[in-house]
């Protein structure tokens, strides 16, 4: 629909620069993956991210890209954070969704006969759907304490040990959290959803490791053929989608002259350097670490379901954080832009989109500075999932991101015109050996294999692009869904 898009070089794509864009925008995809970028609103999405005040160097689509609110689901997006402004619907309504992997030493041998009883163990004792419980139940103060502090909350109160910490972004404490700036509605509602997966795309998965592509790295990683680990994917429940909710509002209320400026209502955002900015920006924080401390619960939880399941301590089976990172988020960071290489403060919006530091980044932990970022990117119930390392060329191609996953292909309500629950488990069962349990049949549907794009293409444009390199790759055994 009269987007112009030219081919600069293998695999990135670019919209000149027309009209009030302010910056040209980039795709990263290989044709196969464009053809489908081309089948929904990315595009246009995308070019309009361009009319953010305050963007620098081009918007950017992962090859993972597809229609989201306002702003598109591999969508990153770099504003100005003097000149610019920061917009909610460009790090998403769920605040920090994001996926986590923990090892353990078991093999897939050691698992096999188990999967029934792992399965619905985990069921039974992991929180999940749309309605209300996790694994705490919090008062008013622990909330706040928990949107202040993240996982340093858990660790105090017996679900993380500090081995945990090291290995998540921001060691599981975003700095600045204002819990004063997230409404009591939000905390209300997030307040029994401690430690609980949410519905539909949110999973925890066992897995076994198939393939280490780089063997020192999979070593640094800890990660070897035939090895059981386990995927956890979930973001802060009602607590980060009526933060978003919240200041969507606001801004509508009080910038609505920036507003006026931009051509799609959804792509809302405040002004760097206005007090709604500020608050946003604290109130974000305090859902990140939210989010953190909702996976740590569910990893602790899961510690506790293979040592009844295994009759071994979670210790012995050497259960530990490999990584943690975040796919729906904004953050305050230097980058070298421009071609006299100036440093600049930029709010890098990461929707749909991981964070992927290259090896030597100081923002890589210690235990892995060496080698680059851990970037976990899953796939589906019914593929592979990846486990990349921040590419050399991330900081000049991406600002430091990579894709998050395989992407959606179709809408909800197409997947449960084109699948049925029952068959789909049934198939996942007798063809691969997978076993699946979740809240509904139509969860099942809407998350059917069938409804996601090639991970593999994905990760393979990632890696040609040098922006997340291929480390290991895995396997679903088990899967609970909301
Ligand atoms: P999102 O955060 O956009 O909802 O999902 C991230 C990615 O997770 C999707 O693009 C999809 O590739 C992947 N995914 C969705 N469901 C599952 C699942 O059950 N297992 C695995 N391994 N990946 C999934
Ligand atoms: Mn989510
Ligand atoms: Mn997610």
């Amino acid at each position: 629909d009269g987007i112009t898009l030219e081919r600069v070089r293998e695999y990135v794509w670019e919209i000149p620069q027309d009209g009030d864009m302010r910056v040209p925008a980039r795709v990263l995809a290989s044709e196969e993956l464009l053809e489908e970028i081309k089948e929904d609103k990315t595009l246009e999405q995308i070019t309009n991210t361009t009319h953010l005040p305050g963007i620098t160097n081009h918007a950017i689509c992962m090859p993972d890209g597809h229609q989201g609110y306002g702003f598109p689901v591999g969508g990153v997006g770099a504003l100005d954070a003097e000149n610019g402004c920061i917009s909610p619907g460009a790090v998403g309504y769920d605040i920090n969704c994001g996926v986590r992997m923990m090892r353990t030493n078991l093999t897939y041998d050691d698992v096999r006969g188990h999967e029934e009883e792992l399965v619905e163990s985990l069921f039974a004792n992991v929180p999940s759907g749309l309605g209300g419980g996790g694994i705490v139940e919090a008062g008013v103060d622990t909330v706040d304490e928990i949107l202040a502090r993240g996982v340093d909350w858990a660790l105090e109160n017996g679900y993380a040990v500090a081995d945990d910490l090291r290995h998540c972004e921001d060691e599981g404490m975003r700095e600045g959290a204002a819990p004063d700036k997230v409404s009591q509605k939000a905390k209300d509602r997030g307040k029994n959803q401690i430690g609980s997966l949410g519905s539909g795309n949110h999973f925890l998965e066992v897995q076994r490791v198939t393939d280490v592509f780089d063997a020192d790295v999979g070593e640094a990683f800890g990660l070897e053929e035939d090895q059981i680990v386990v995927l956890i994917h979930c973001g802060s429940r009602g607590l980060g989608h009526q933060t978003c909710n919240d200041y969507l509002r606001k801004i509508e209320q009080q910038h609505q002259g920036l507003l006026d400026q931009l051509p799609d209502k959804e792509l809302a955002a405040a002004p760097a350097g206005s007090q709604l900015a500020a608050d946003y920006y604290g109130a974000m924080n305090a859902a990140i670490n939210f989010a953190w401390v909702n996976r740590q619960l569910i990893m602790h939880r899961t510690r506790q379901v293979f040592e009844r399941v295994f009759d071994r301590s979670w210790e012995e089976m050497e259960m530990d954080l490999l990584y943690d990172v975040a796919h729906n988020i904004a953050k305050k960071e230097t980058h070298t832009v421009g071609a006299d290489g100036e440093e600049r403060e930029l709010y890098v919006h990461r929707k749909g989109a991981t964070r992927a530091f290259p090896a030597g980044h100081p923002e890589v932990p210690s235990a892995y500075r060496e080698v680059g970022q851990p970037v976990i990117i899953p796939g589906s119930m019914g593929a592979g999932s990846y486990v990349l390392r921040g590419g050399e060329n991330s900081m000049d191609l991406t600002f430091g991101s990579t894709a998050h996953g395989a992407g959606r292909l179709m809408s909800r309500t197409q997947a449960k015109d084109e699948f049925w629950g029952g068959d789909v488990k049934q198939d996942l069962a007798d063809q691969q050996e997978i076993h699946v349990k979740a809240q509904s049949g139509a969860t099942i549907a809407e998350e059917a294999p069938g409804v996601y794009k090639d991970v593999d293409e994905v990760v393979r444009v990632s890696d040609e692009l040098g922006i997340g390199d291929k480390v290991a790759r895995t396997f679903p055994v088990c899967n609970i869904k909301g």
